[in-house]
């Protein structure tokens, strides 16, 4: 049975599983990916594409971990799409085993963290039977800076610069509809240690807990009407602000 994409705001969808989200979003007579889920996704990514009778001309990745960019290189060379990420996450595209992409290392190691912590092991288990290990490398892409527009991507979308999950993880900003893409900035939910609501991701996937704390700054100044979209987890209606302050209360888990 084909799967009808959520939608979620105006023009704005969204594809992925309990595992992991990422969003389509009609702009110009085009559909914008954002993000590029699992390899194991490639069903629903197909259906609602298909859904949605548009043409996919770009996909613009939050940050370059492999259970958001696993179908890009697919969508690129089947469709011609073009990939965009920051140039600071860039090289985890392109280095690793051949043909797979390279995974950042997070700043606590996975085994002690998971010998503290044993029920992070299932949601990891289930990104590794959903492909996350074997997300191909992405063979051409674009890369961008800090805090700019991506004046060549339909919709122009305005990337934020939130260090800490990554070196480059963004915040990929719609203002015409009032969505923010935070991608693994913040997310509302954090499936390895099992917290609802939002909150930065555990240190066993994030590379500097207190950069990213730091960085909420930046989604802290979005407009108070701004629907957050995360990597994980359900859209935040609620004031980014508030998002930011409960995710501080929460802190680094
Ligand atoms: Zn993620």
């Amino acid at each position: 049975m084909s799967q009808i994409p959520t939608r979620v705001a105006p023009g704005v969808h969204r594809i992925g599983d309990d595992i992991v989200n990422f969003y389509l979003v009609e702009a110009e007579d085009c559909l914008v990916m954002v993000d590029a889920g699992l390899p194991s996704h490639s069903r629903r990514l197909l259906d609602a594409l298909a859904h949605l009778e548009d043409r996919l001309c770009a996909v613009v990745l939050t940050h370059a971990h492999p259970d958001h960019v696993g179908l890009a290189e697919t969508v690129r060379a089947r469709t011609g799409a073009q990939v965009w990420v920051h140039e600071a996450d860039a090289q985890a595209l392109d280095e690793g085993q051949p043909g797979v992409m390279h995974h950042l290392q997070p700043e606590c190691r996975v085994l002690p963290y998971l010998m503290r912590r044993p029920s992070a092991l299932r949601p990891m288990m289930l990104r590794g039977f959903a492909g996350a290990l074997m997300s191909p490398m992405v063979r051409e892409y674009r890369s961008f800076g800090h805090d700019q527009i991506l004046r060549e991507v339909p919709g122009r979308p305005r990337v934020l610069s939130v260090p800490g999950h990554t070196p480059g993880s963004t915040v990929v900003v719609f203002d015409d509809r009032a969505v923010a893409f935070t991608g693994d900035a913040l997310v509302t939910y954090d499936c390895s240690t099992g917290h609802r609501g939002p909150c930065v991701v555990s240190r066993a996937f994030t590379q500097d807990s207190e950069q990213a704390l730091e960085s909420l700054e930046q989604v802290a100044e979005l407009p108070d009407e701004t629907l957050m979209l995360p990597g994980h987890g359900a859209p935040f209606a609620e004031k980014p602000r508030i998002a930011v302050l409960r995710a501080r209360a929460t802190g680094v888990r």
